[in-house]
């Protein structure tokens, strides 16, 4: 057998003369909703970590005790389902899986299966993967992007947490957790190779936190990736599926993935057959293994929960909701390639956030640039440069920048009228990051780096550094034009880097050429 490791490409898999091994993956995705108060108890979600702490009666699968939705889980889901281009059904119902489990009180989990919230939708990712669409891409002459289904999105409560490893002899039970609500996002099996489904599972990620329905915070689990994956000949159908479970990063993701890819083709090319299972996958070995073989559907015994009445949601609700939503993320990218002439990368990393998208926007709201389509583009620039590189440094996050828009507006402003050079707007800049004064034009003026563009001014230095220097002036005249960044360099020196290098060039390249002074 070959062996595997985490660099074997699908490629090296395939047999020369056989045809290829194709994949398919499909996600199912746990977005935990950012709310005050769990899906149907009034505890708390987030504040204190003591252990069951923040347990109601309900949480904690007390008989007689009746659970009431929180409408905010409701609103959520709806949210996600329009951002997602899916049809938020009118009636939707909560039903009972059945399943014992420690952290699991009542015996069941209130979770939606017959009648899902949101039911269909897309997602749509940057066609820049050589796998080829999933059959049913909707709009097969658009080859800028390709096209992948929702299933469904249904709302569910969370379980609580088994504790096995502080005490050899006795496990414990947290609950805080139990009752949260989660979206469980689900995709139709169109994904064609690994990078597609990670740029899947990033376009989901983006837009909840866009939307603000879940914080997105994968460390902490409160978006997790379950991937089902199987492996087929084309022409013949699907391979059995298996669900490696709880990928909480988009890293053990891809790394899960290409491993379990390499596993199953083996398994089959050696006569064996794949079994229905769920896997999880140890990060620190780059493995997946057995945690238990799949149930079905119809093990859990799903059934309406009597305590729960349908929901019923009306088209103004509906509505109500989707006129209170952002600018999506595709839209705030495409407009920015189409009304601010951003190229696709710029755009693309201005809109993967929306706190950089609005500070963006809120940049370019300023109508006091000279040249506002250039800047368009300096002002992307100044953020995923300058900005990006100050974040970086500082090891903050966005939202800890203390720059204001209107500040970096400003900047470009005193750079396009040729107040300062580029070089200098730098220096200004990052004095700006530290705070304290916010105006840029106050800063050029205390540090003394107003760009010096008078040409009498500079006139009178070049002629100073020809003279001093006539022998490489007569140089430069009898033909040797290479001399010209050398008095470049010893006029700007003189201004201590202050003068307008346009200027300066013009004027010493109209002085060079001039008939020589005696
Ligand atoms: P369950 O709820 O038991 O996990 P579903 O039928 O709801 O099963 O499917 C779950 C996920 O598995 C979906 O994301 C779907 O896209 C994916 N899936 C279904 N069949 C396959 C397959 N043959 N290969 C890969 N993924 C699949
Ligand atoms: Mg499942």
């Amino acid at each position: 057998m070959t062996k595997m490791n985490s660099t074997t490409t699908i490629e090296q898999l395939n047999q020369p003369g056989q045809p290829e091994w194709e994949i398919v993956i499909g996600l199912e995705i746990h977005a935990q909703i950012a709310s005050n108060a769990k899906l149907f108890s009034g505890s708390a979600v987030g504040g204190s970590n003591a252990p069951n702490s923040r347990v109601s009666f309900l949480d904690a699968g007390m008989p007689g005790i009746l659970p009431v939705v929180n409408s905010k889980c409701i609103d959520a889901a709806i949210k996600t389902g329009l951002g997602l281009h899916g049809t938020i059904n009118k009636l939707s119902i909560f039903d009972r899986k059945n399943y014992f489990y420690p952290d699991l009180p009542s015996g069941y989990q209130i979770s939606q299966f017959f009648h899902p919230i949101v039911s269909g939708g897309y997602v749509e990712c940057a066609d820049d993967d050589s796998a080829p669409a999933p059959d049913h891409d909707s709009d097969p002459d658009n080859n800028t992007v390709k096209r992948f289904g929702i299933t469904r999105i249904h709302l569910e409560q969370d379980a609580g947490k088994c504790i096995h490893d502080v005490d050899p002899q006795k496990s414990y039970v947290d609950l805080n957790r139990s009752g949260v609500a989660l979206m469980e996002i689900v995709t139709e099996p169109d994904m064609r190779s690994v990078p597609q489904a990670v740029s899947v599972a990033k376009k989901i990620h983006t837009l909840v936190r866009y939307l603000g329905v879940c914080d997105g915070n994968m460390e902490l689990g409160n978006f997790r990736i379950d991937a089902n994956i199987s492996v087929h000949k084309p022409g013949t159908p699907f391979g059995t599926r298996v669900e490696i479970k709880n990928l909480n990063s988009f890293r053990f993701m891809q790394a899960a993935l290409s491993y379990e890819i390499e596993r199953q083709i083996m398994v089959v090319e050696s006569g064996g057959s794949v079994v229905q299972e769920t896997r999880l996958f140890d990060s620190n070995i780059g493995v997946t293994s057995t945690m238990r073989e799949k149930e079905d559907a119809s093990d859990y015994r799903y059934f309406p929960d009597p305590d729960l009445r349908p929901i019923i949601l009306s088209q103004d609700r509906i509505q109500a909701i989707k006129d209170s939503m952002p600018e999506l993320p595709d839209d705030r990218k495409a407009r920015l390639i189409d009304k601010c002439f951003l190229n696709e990368y710029d755009a693309d990393i201005i809109s993967c956030d929306r706190q950089i998208g609005e500070f963006y926007d809120a940049v370019m709201l300023f109508d006091g640039f000279k040249d506002r389509k250039a800047a368009y583009k300096a002002v992307a620039n100044w953020i995923i440069g300058d900005l990006f590189a100050a974040i970086k440094d500082e090891g903050i996050s966005f939202s800890e920048v203390k720059l204001l828009p209107l500040t970096l507006a400003k900047l470009v402003a005193l750079i396009q009228d040729g107040t300062i050079s580029v070089t200098a707007g730098k220096k200004v800049f990052a004095k700006l990051l530290d705070g304290g004064v916010a105006d840029p034009a106050e800063i050029v003026e205390s540090v003394g780096l107003r760009q010096i563009s008078d040409e009498s001014e500079i006139r009178a230095v070049v002629l100073q550094v020809i003279n001093d220097y006539h022998n490489a002036a007569a140089a430069y005249r009898a033909g040797k034009i290479s001399t010209f960044g050398f008095f470049v360099g010893h006029v700007m020196k003189r201004f201590s880097g202050r003068a307008n290098p346009d200027v300066v060039n013009k004027v010493l390249r109209a002085e060079l050429e001039a008939s020589p002074q005696n």
